[in-house]
């Protein structure tokens, strides 16, 4: 079986080769990317080979995705699972673009059993089991300038990772020699902080989105973790090591090692 698979992947990898040309085109416009060593980058390369043949981009309101596009989401989601493999994005195909920021309806239950209706403007979206939804507008705005703490490619395929073990609840399936207790004894620490620093009305180090529930506190620090890990690293410590071990990345260490300098932002 597991000879038939690296045979099949070996296929994909030899009838479906991503062009050199728009290979250095990503790298070099996807600031995320420049602190990848040269093993890194050919290991992405061939993940975003594999991601672009197994996935389906749809492009919605009559925008049209072209390989530029789907370079720019792939390469940022597969730096996530650089070190954990594709199979981590099991489970699902489809990845919907938006020109720009989307509206959504939704019919919400209180507790007293009422139905409202909800609206919401979104620049991305993640379905359990199904698709990822982003706004191309917000994704360009992130891609390309290193916004520190933002980043909605990040965001969303984060959504993913923590719905490989069944709902969003800021938790993904961690590793084997990963305790469940010391994340989440981290990640509670860290969002009740949170919390308390926002009733308390004290700024917040860390965008307040997070605070919404512990599946979006997730998948904001990841944003933390890829884009800005030196400010997760000085404020969470705790958070960045479960961070570091979850996605056996140390992309702190990584940046530091880069000797390119780099302004965030544009
Ligand atoms: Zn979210």
């Amino acid at each position: 079986m597991k000879f038939f698979r690296r045979y099949h992947t070996l296929k994909i990898l030899r009838d479906h080769p991503i062009a050199d040309g728009a290979w250095h085109e990503t790298t070099k416009s996807l600031p995320l990317l420049h602190d990848l060593g040269a093993v890194e980058r050919a290991r992405l390369r061939k993940l975003v080979t594999l991601f672009l043949h197994k996935k389906a981009f749809t492009g919605v309101q009559g925008l049209e995705v072209n390989q530029a596009m789907r370079l720019t989401v792939a390469a940022q989601a597969c730096l996530q699972i650089l070190n954990l493999g594709l199979d981590a994005f099991d489970g699902w195909i489809e990845i919907v673009i938006y020109p720009g920021a989307f509206r959504v309806e939704r019919q919400t239950a209180d507790d007293a059993g009422l139905v409202h209706q909800e609206a919401n403007i979104l620049s991305g979206e993640s379905w359990s089991r199904g698709p990822v939804i982003l706004s191309w507008e917000d994704v360009e705005r992130d891609s390309h300038c290193l916004q520190p703490g933002r980043n909605v490619v990040i965001h969303e395929f984060a959504h993913k990772l923590d719905m490989g073990n069944g709902r969003a609840n800021g938790m993904p399936p961690l590793h084997p020699e990963m305790p469940v207790e010391a994340w989440s004894r981290a990640l509670s620490e860290a969002y009740n902080t949170l919390l308390r620093q926002l009733q308390h009305h004290h700024p917040a180090w860390i965008n307040p989105y997070a605070a919404t529930d512990p599946a979006e506190f997730f998948a904001v620090l990841c944003e933390y973790f890829f884009t800005a890990p030196w400010v997760l690293h000085e404020h969470c410590p705790a958070v960045y090591l479960q961070l570091q071990s979850y996605f056996r990345q140390d992309t702190l260490n990584r940046r530091q090692a880069d000797a390119t300098p780099r302004q965030p932002g544009c």
